[in-house]
């Protein structure tokens, strides 16, 4: 068993404390666990490091889920992908988003794994996540300790993946994210939130918390789906997420949003899909048209290896989501309780 490097810890009971300790924290050193499935396997492998934890477990605020204005639902970051998937308001409302919290990883590392852990989730390759001495034998690479990507060799960013599972159906939702720090609240949308450069892909400032996910009210005929690819049927990060929003109304589409997550490290929203769908029954043929698009928008690199593989799935997935949307209701929230 590899041993945890020595780290000291605290545990704060409200968000202000966890604020106040991430200010007074040297940027690299603190960071901040919520469940640790993904923060402590990476700090042994010595694939990050800290010298401070603190813990998200004991913030109550934090792991509520609490209704907002015009309907929203917000959830607290420190909620587990468990609850998260069975909550019967974001199950009826918010389908894709339950659905891809149930289809991470297995059923114990969900009840420890956090909807904010998911969100800031570290990106993946496959020459980066590996053990210390593995990484040392390739000699680094633009992530860390080295100055070349192995992936995309006249490369000046890292490629690395976000292979979360929600961002992508979060996205999809239009999901806002409310961000706390010494400096005062903001919030940002879940498709600003990520950036260009897989050694460090979202804009959460190093002293920063994520508080809450805030999702907006479905607007009538809104239907959702997700669906994702992976090697095995569980315990496996994806390797393509899709996840789809469509508005129908009176058997029209009146709005569609497709995302597509896992290949690089931002999740990529479909360009042009109003000109193919807009004003059309989502029957085979616009499926079949929104499907070739993601094919020319999206390719799979070699940072998860199989990227033939991937580039192949890309179409049937969009397909495949489009044909299994379910029916996000109109808001009733009350009679969800
Ligand atoms: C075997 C295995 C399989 C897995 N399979 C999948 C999978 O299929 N899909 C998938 O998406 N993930 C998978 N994971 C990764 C992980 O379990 C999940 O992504 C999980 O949701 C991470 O949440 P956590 O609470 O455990 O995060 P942690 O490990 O506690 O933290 C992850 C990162 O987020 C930061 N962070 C956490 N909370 C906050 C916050 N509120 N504000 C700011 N920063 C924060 C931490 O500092 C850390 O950098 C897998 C992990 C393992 C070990
Ligand atoms: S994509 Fe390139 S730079 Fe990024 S982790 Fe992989 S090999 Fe390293």
């Amino acid at each position: 068993m590899q041993p945890l490097p020595p780290l000291a810890w605290s545990a704060p009971t409200t968000i202000d404390e966890v604020v106040a300790a991430l200010a007074e924290g040297v940027p690299g050193e603190v960071r901040l666990h919520a469940g640790g499935t993904d923060l402590v396997p990476n700090l042994k492998r010595g694939v990050t490091s800290a010298r401070r934890l603190i813990g998200l477990g004991r913030v109550a605020e934090l792991q509520e889920l609490v209704d907002g204005p015009a309907d929203a639902l917000g959830v607290g970051a420190a909620v587990t992908l468990d609850d998260l998937g069975r909550d019967p308001r974001v199950v009826a409302r918010w389908p894709a988003v339950a659905e891809a919290a149930r289809q991470v990883a297995s059923p114990q590392l969900r009840r420890m794994a956090t909807l904010g852990g998911n969100l800031c989730l570290d990106t993946r390759c496959r020459f980066y996540d590996q053990s210390a001495f593995w990484r040392g034998a390739l000699g680094g690479c633009l992530k860390a300790d080295g100055d070349a990507c192995h992936v995309v060799p006249t490369g000046r960013k890292c490629v690395a993946a976000c292979c979360a599972d929600t961002p992508a159906p979060l996205i999809a939702a239009g999901a806002e994210l409310e961000l706390a720090s010494v400096r005062g609240p903001r919030r940002v949308h879940v498709a600003d939130f990520f950036a260009g450069d897989g050694a460090r892909n979202h804009t959460l400032a190093p002293d920063e918390l994520l508080v809450r996910v805030w999702l907006p009210a479905p607007a009538p005929g809104t239907r959702a789906g997700y669906q994702r690819l992976r090697r095995r049927g569980a315990i496996d990060f994806p390797l393509l997420t899709v996840a789809a929003t469509v508005v129908v109304e009176r058997d029209v589409v009146r709005a569609v949003t497709v995302v597509v997550g896992a290949l690089g490290a931002v999740p990529r929203r479909l360009r042009g899909l109003d000109a193919l769908a807009v004003g059309r029954p989502l029957d085979a043929a616009v499926r079949a048209a929104i499907a070739a698009a993601a094919t020319r928008q999206c390719h799979p690199l070699d940072n998860l290896g199989d990227a033939a593989w991937r580039q192949a799935v890309v179409a049937p997935l969009v397909r495949r989501t489009l044909e299994a949307l379910e029916p996000a209701t109109a808001p009733d929230a009350a009679s969800l309780r």
